[in-house]
């Protein structure tokens, strides 16, 4: 479960993020709607305590990042798919990712199939199109086996095969009963995707409910 009280971040004369509460539930997909600069990254990056909120607080199955035991074991996100070093192979990224994180060895390669990159695992990540950098940052977000998942505009730049592998591992992780909350600025991409949607602009929640009543025009 992912909570958000009162979450506020300003960047100078920016509020990145004003006053925004919502609850992420296991169990199904949740949609995170807005336009881009809306605030979902800003969002996402203080649930992960990557970004200190200016007020308000964000917690993980109830506790603040920080405070969390393993924080890998219980939340595992897709952030920037470009964060990576481009010489190595993929195979070698999530080896050692495992390995600073006490993952054992065994789970890169039941990610590499799980996220799909088969053979690619063994060549340079510089050679990879879009599509498989996000398969390998999702490969790198499940390595330690998390209950809460971020995905942050997951669906960037994918084709539609890649869009409907995505939805269907979205799926998959929800009926495990993990917690999914899955960024974009496109309805379109969501609507097939989320069983919910929080919808945010300037930084605002605008919206909470189902993705049926979304597109009924609530
Ligand atoms: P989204 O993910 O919805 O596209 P962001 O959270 O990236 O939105 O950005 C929200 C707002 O905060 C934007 O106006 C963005 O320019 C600003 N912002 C984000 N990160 C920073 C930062 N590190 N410094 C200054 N402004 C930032
Ligand atoms: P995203 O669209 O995924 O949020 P961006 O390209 O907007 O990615 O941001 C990349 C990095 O730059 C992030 O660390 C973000 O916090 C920071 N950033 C975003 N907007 C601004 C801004 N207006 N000023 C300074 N840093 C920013």
């Amino acid at each position: 479960m992912i909570e958000v009280r009162g979450l506020t971040k300003r960047y100078g004369d920016v509020l990145a993020v004003d006053d925004l509460s919502f609850v992420v539930e296991p169990g199904k997909v949740t949609g995170f709607l807005g336009p881009n600069g809306a605030g979902k990254s800003t969002t996402m990056r203080m649930v992960l305590g990557l970004d200190r909120p200016t007020a308000g607080r964000a917690l993980v199955n109830g506790r603040a990042f920080a405070t969390l035991g393993e924080p890998l074991r219980e939340v595992g996100a897709l952030l920037d798919p470009g964060a990576v070093h481009p010489g190595r192979t993929g195979r070698s990224h999530l080896r050692v990712a495992a390995r600073a994180n006490g993952i054992p060895e065994r789970r890169v390669a039941e990610v590499i199939e799980q996220v799909g990159l088969g053979g690619a695992a063994r060549r340079r990540i510089k050679g990879y199109s879009l599509g498989m950098r996000q398969r390998l940052g999702i490969a790198a977000a499940l390595l330690a086996d998390p209950r809460v998942l971020l995905f942050d505009e997951p669906m960037n730049g994918l084709d539609l095969d890649g869009i409907r592998w995505i939805r269907g591992l979205l799926r998959e992780l929800a009926d495990q009963q993990r917690t999914v909350l899955v960024s974009s600025h496109l309805l379109s991409e969501m609507q097939q995707t989320a069983d919910r949607l929080i919808v945010i602009g300037r930084g605002r929640l605008i919206a909470d409910t189902t993705t049926e009543d979304i597109l009924r025009g609530l």
